[in-house]
């Protein structure tokens, strides 16, 4: 290229990029140092889903510091108990509402990641065996990078306008904060936004990238508990009794076919049996057997065909095993273990997939299929997708690490395993970059 046709074409680019663009990677290299320690402390201070007391704290803390008026200890849980949300809010002239989110909780899960700033947090399952704690999901990379997204968008003030509602939500792992801080009138007290946006941070993508799906993003969940019941008796007596660990087993079987033969091949679906208990002995045939079941589809007619068809399975293995019809099986639906489909408005999400190439470049910024995962980011959204939200994805493996799990064939450590680890440098960089530039682009003068 000779020289002039160099500069007509830099200009040309500085002429299409948004001033903001131009300044922006200044302001987030900046907070990058700051941000890393930040990650590196919240990632070595992990807290359980409903425990997430100091890790709320840090958040509004840093928040109330960037200027922006904050209020802790917002939502309430069906047995009455306080949750750990946070809002903070901004107003910054007339303009849209935009709620950004985060998730705050870890994972019982022991860490092997070897890192310096590895968590060394203990914690007892139901069963009082020692389990770790950590963030083995990245909310700690949400969660820092919605401290420096939050003070670019101080430090930029001048580019945008409306009101900013950022919001830590406790316990998304549980899929019951979203829940428990609207049930606290989250926003009765605070507005409704206009428009709601989060990120998540993955495996199955290189830091320095991002992706976004449109429609269907995520998968909802319904959570099912099943109690077979039986009539128990000495185990060398099996014709005395009913035994529910034959119809709990039948009944895993049968549920095989839910997806296979009751649901259209076309709407993706999962029925999974995670947890089976019964008996005490080898010797003694129980009288009940309990399964959980986390159940996964697009659509809620999709749904309904699973729990119905649960149902029949259950009811259909007890009556030809002859279980009296008072001891038929118990299917009970845990609603604060299920959530609706994450969906990404599709008008919304090109504007988002707009601000992320021009802040990331095209080469920067994927399509993503959906996934069987859930989410309760939906719910910020309300009943029959009332407000458009966005969810997108953070590239969070350092990317030699990940083109080599790659070349392998391979992905790195993925999300809820014990060694899942995110390059704290770039994915905060790219993630500071990516949802700052989504907000002022959503909120531009
Ligand atoms: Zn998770
Ligand atoms: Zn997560």
């Amino acid at each position: 290229m000779k020289p002039h046709s160099a500069l007509t074409a830099l200009l040309l680019c500085l002429s299409t990029t948004p001033s903001w663009a131009q300044t922006l990677p200044a302001v987030v290299k900046g907070e990058i140092p700051d941000l890393v320690e930040t990650y590196k402390g919240i990632h070595s201070h992990p807290e359980l889903s409903h425990h997430e007391e100091q890790t709320s704290a840090l958040l509004a803390g840093e928040l109330r510091k960037a200027g922006y008026t904050v209020t802790e200890h917002i939502g309430k849980y069906p047995d009455g108990s306080q949750a750990y949300g946070v809002i903070a809010i901004l107003e910054n002239g007339p303009g849209p509402r935009l709620l950004i989110r985060t998730d705050l909780d870890a994972l019982p899960i022991i860490e092997e990641t070897g890192v310096p700033y590895a968590s060394q947090v203990k914690s007892k399952n139901a069963a009082g065996q020692d389990v770790g704690v950590m963030h083995a999901c990245g909310h700690d990379i949400h969660i820092t990078t919605m401290i420096g997204t939050a003070r670019a968008l101080v430090a930029l003030k001048k580019q945008w306008h409306g009101t900013l509602m950022l919001v830590g939500q406790p316990s998304e792992e549980l899929v019951d904060g979203a829940r428990a801080m609207l049930a606290d009138h989250l926003y009765e007290r605070f507005g409704t936004p206009d428009l709601v946006i989060g990120l998540h941070d993955t495996n199955t993508r290189a830091a320095g990238t991002v992706s976004v799906t449109s429609g269907p993003a995520m998968a909802g969940v319904t959570s099912v508990d099943v109690v077979m019941r039986g009539v128990g008796g000495h185990g060398a007596r099996p014709q005395e009794g009913k035994d529910p660990v034959v119809m709990a087993a039948e009944f895993v079987v049968q549920l095989q076919t839910i997806v296979s033969r009751q649901e259209n091949p076309r709407d993706p679906a999962v029925v999974t049996v995670g947890d089976i208990h019964g008996g005490t002995k080898r010797n003694i045939i129980p009288n009940e057997v309990k399964l959980e079941l986390t159940t996964r589809a697009f659509t809620d007619a999709s749904q309904q065909i699973i729990l119905d068809g649960i149902q029949r399975a259950a009811q259909g293995v007890a009556l030809s095993a002859g279980v009296p019809a008072d001891l038929a099986p118990i299917v009970t639906i845990v609603p604060n273990e299920s959530s609706p489909p994450t969906y990404n408005d599709p008008a919304l999400t090109t504007r988002v997939k707009s601000a992320l190439v021009t802040a990331l470049g095209t080469a920067n910024v994927f399509d993503e299929d959906p996934l069987m995962a859930s989410e309760d980011f939906g719910l910020f959204g309300l009943e029959g997708h009332r407000i458009p939200t966005v969810l997108f994805w953070l590239g969070a493996i350092e990317p030699a690490k990940f083109a080599a799990a790659q070349a392998a064939g391979k992905l790195a450590p993925g999300l809820h395993t014990s060694h899942f680890q995110p390059d704290p440098e770039l994915t905060l960089r790219t993630g500071v970059t990516a949802m700052t530039s989504v907000a002022i682009s959503l909120l531009h003068k």
